[in-house]
């Protein structure tokens, strides 16, 4: 386990009750109190324990550990925002997660059960947009998309100033078809998004086209610095990446596009191709701004954070949860 330094109060959290958020990743679970300030406090990492008999139900043993451990150290908490990767639907229920390995979890009721407390569940991807609309790069705006770019891809919506959830299947960004001819992706179709311009196809590509085996980041840096193959396929990845935008922005019209995770570190070598791509195939109609998410990697446990303290206040745009 490690600390952060305590990460400054954003604005936007507002003073309310303690709330205990969790975010749930493939390697580590990040833990921190929300204080009744409105204050976040340093985030602890555990490591994300596996157990192939009950891969959810040790994650939820993990948290309940580290809740006991914050408890007998003197922190008080009300409620418990719990951000989970896979598909969740709205009943807090962990349809699947591909990578963590459950199935059909309920997670609202284990963890209410095992914490005392009453639990708000909320997909991983839909925090961080919970977090960057209420405090980061969407505040203010009534229709967002906030889109991670990370090993995968997925967005969090937000229509008239509220979540948009599908019943916890919206925002599949990444698995929606850009070229129907293009490469076959994980989940068995043909041409996703994912397949052409997550990090994880980025580095694929590139070692596929003969560049040697690098990460993402470095593929772009060796395209911003004129390596005719990283250009190419990193020029690819931003126009199936605009060509994904185009559709959203046809549906919807957001205001603003939010870019997050981990491909959004590149910054403007990202930002200004995309914004000249997805000016070119949007010939008409408005066009979102793009910015960059303001959260950075805290996005999903200030979105846990304040999931748990809608919880508390009766709002029920993300999640529900009792104890
Ligand atoms: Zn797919």
């Amino acid at each position: 386990m490690s600390h952060d330094p305590a990460v400054a109060p954003a604005p936007g959290t507002g003073s309310g009750r303690s709330v205990l958020a969790v975010d749930v990743g493939g390697t580590q679970i990040k833990v921190a109190v929300l204080d009744e300030s409105g204050r976040l406090g340093p985030i602890a990492r555990h490591a994300t324990p596996r157990d192939p008999r009950d891969p959810a139900g040790v994650v939820v043993a993990a948290i309940a550990s580290a809740a006991a451990d914050l408890s007998a150290r003197g922190a008080r908490f009300s409620a418990v925002g719990l951000a989970v990767p896979g598909i969740v639907d709205d009943r807090g229920v962990g349809v699947h997660s591909t990578n963590l390995g459950w199935r059909d979890f309920p997670f609202t009721e284990r963890a209410a059960a095992a914490l005392g407390l009453p639990v708000a569940v909320v997909h991983d991807v839909r925090a961080a947009g919970l977090a960057e609309h209420r405090l980061g790069a969407a505040r203010g705006a009534a229709d967002a998309a906030i889109v991670t770019l990370g090993t995968g891809i997925a967005a969090a919506l937000i229509i008239d100033g509220r979540p948009y959830t599908g019943r916890g299947y919206a925002g599949e960004l990444g698995h929606s078809i850009v070229d129907p001819s293009g490469p076959s992706c994980r989940c068995g179709q043909t041409g996703c998004l994912e397949a052409i311009a997550s990090a994880r196809a980025i580095v694929e590509r590139y070692r596929a086209a003969g560049g040697p085996g690098v990460d993402a980041a470095e593929v772009v840096a060796r395209a911003q610095a004129g390596d005719p193959l990283a250009r190419r396929v990193w020029q690819s990845a931003i126009d199936a990446l605009a060509y994904g935008l185009a559709q959203v922005t046809a549906l919807l019209a957001p205001e603003v596009v939010v870019l997050g995770g981990g491909l959004s570190e590149s910054g403007d070598a990202l930002l200004l191709p995309l914004r000249e791509s997805l000016r070119r195939r949007r010939r008409h109609g408005v066009i979102p701004r793009l910015e960059r998410a303001a959260l950075g990697q805290d996005a999903g446990t200030w979105g846990a954070a304040i999931a748990a303290r809608d919880l508390l206040d009766g709002r029920d745009d993300v999640a529900r949860g009792t104890a």
